[in-house]
């Protein structure tokens, strides 16, 4: 039976991803060994690295003076080189779930203060807060593009008075975004980019080398910088399969092109919650709700079936819908790679449901 992979992450790949990466497994650029047996200092491992930061250049226009660079320890080490490197005397934060939480976490344990602009913790972080003020003496805003866990995102840059820095791990890709505004852009790469272990950053040049503390040399962004993103061995097999996503992404037309089919997979999952008389949203406000991770529960009325219908859609080919533990219910994470007819699948097996009890 077909699968239908809706995990949060690591989750669905493009068919080709998959199958360039497995061929470079066993036969990597011809060179008759696999990739993960090669020197990341080799040629063809060196084209690699470039090929895919200058994909990303590309496809993000990501303008001059901002470098692209393929890190390791997740979007979490992510949290704490962040402020290290950018935070001198105040930054900014707005509290969105866990993630954007345990980032403000991070950043205070430096010397420095660290202001909440808002937080939406109130309502189990089923919101986007709003009208809420971004000091213009703070060093950075950080925020949290989309909301992995609970089913929310901010699907336009923020207009605020000072550079940003965001966590985009679970949207890059998913939609334009205008690079300039930020100092900071990074995103593990197992939601919309390529097998887990390598992390992508965007930074800005000039806004580092302005904090005073001493930076150990790993975590120093201009370390990577200055050495290609090579300065102790990458995470090949991940960079290589984030590069064949880049050039699947590419080909598709890139992320306008995608976005409108990520438009178009949310909106018909959303329309299909809405009517499915057994289902619910657990964002109220449209506007804040996710297009990559579509969170539902059951009805307070029909709540005693939600076994049920995570076996019946187990049952259907339906991978990964379990919701976090922290949300309940399910989760339909619906990344750059989901077919549209998958989420029509998905849809099918809500509405037969619906007819079975
Ligand atoms: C998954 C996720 C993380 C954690 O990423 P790691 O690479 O596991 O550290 C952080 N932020 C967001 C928004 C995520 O979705």
């Amino acid at each position: 039976m077909k699968k239908h992979n809706f995990s949060a992450g690591p989750s669905i790949l493009p068919e080709f991803t998959k199958e360039k990466t497995a061929e470079a497994i066993l036969n990597f650029a011809g060179t008759g060994l696999s990739v993960m047996e090669v020197s990341h200092r080799s040629k063809e491992f060196v084209a690699v690295m470039e090929q895919a930061r200058e994909l990303v250049k590309e496809l993000l226009g990501v303008p001059e003076g901002y470098s692209v660079l393929f890190l390791q320890g997740g979007a979490s080490l992510q949290f704490l080189m962040a402020p290290m490197n950018l935070l001198e005397k105040k930054a900014a934060y707005l509290n969105t779930g866990t993630w954007a939480s345990k980032a403000l976490k991070e950043a205070k344990t430096y010397v420095g203060e660290v202001v909440e602009v808002a937080s939406s913790k109130d309502q189990n972080y089923n919101y986007i807060p709003k009208n809420y003020v971004v000091p213009a003496d703070v060093d950075y805003f950080h925020y949290t593009s989309n909301n992995t866990i609970y089913g929310t995102e901010i699907l336009r840059d923020p207009v605020v008075p000072v550079p940003m820095v965001c966590d985009m791990s679970s949207d890059i890709f998913s939609r334009p975004v205008d690079v300039s505004k930020y100092d900071l852009i990074y995103a593990g790469a197992q939601k919309n980019l390529g097998p887990s272990g390598a992390t992508l950053v965007i930074v800005k040049e000039s806004a580092l080398g302005k904090v005073t503390r001493p930076i150990p040399t790993m975590l120093d962004y201009r370390t990577h910088i200055a050495n290609d993103s090579m300065f102790n061995t990458p995470a090949t097999v991940p960079v290589f399969g984030s590069l064949q996503t880049l050039l699947w992404l590419k080909e598709l037309g890139g992320v306008a092109a995608i976005e409108k089919v990520n438009q178009q997979k949310a909106d018909m999952l959303y329309d299909e919650i809405e009517r499915n008389r057994m289902f619910m949203s657990t964002v109220a406000d449209p506007a804040d709700r996710s297009r990559m991770n579509v969170i539902f529960v059951m009805k307070p009325e029909y709540a005693e079936l939600e076994k049920a219908f995570s076996d019946f859609a187990s049952s259907r080919g339906m991978v990964g819908l379990k919701g976090h533990r922290s949300v309940g219910g399910f989760r339909a994470s619906l990344y750059n790679a989901m077919p549209v007819e998958s989420v029509q699948a998905l849809i099918d097996v809500m509405q037969e449901f619906e007819k079975n009890n």
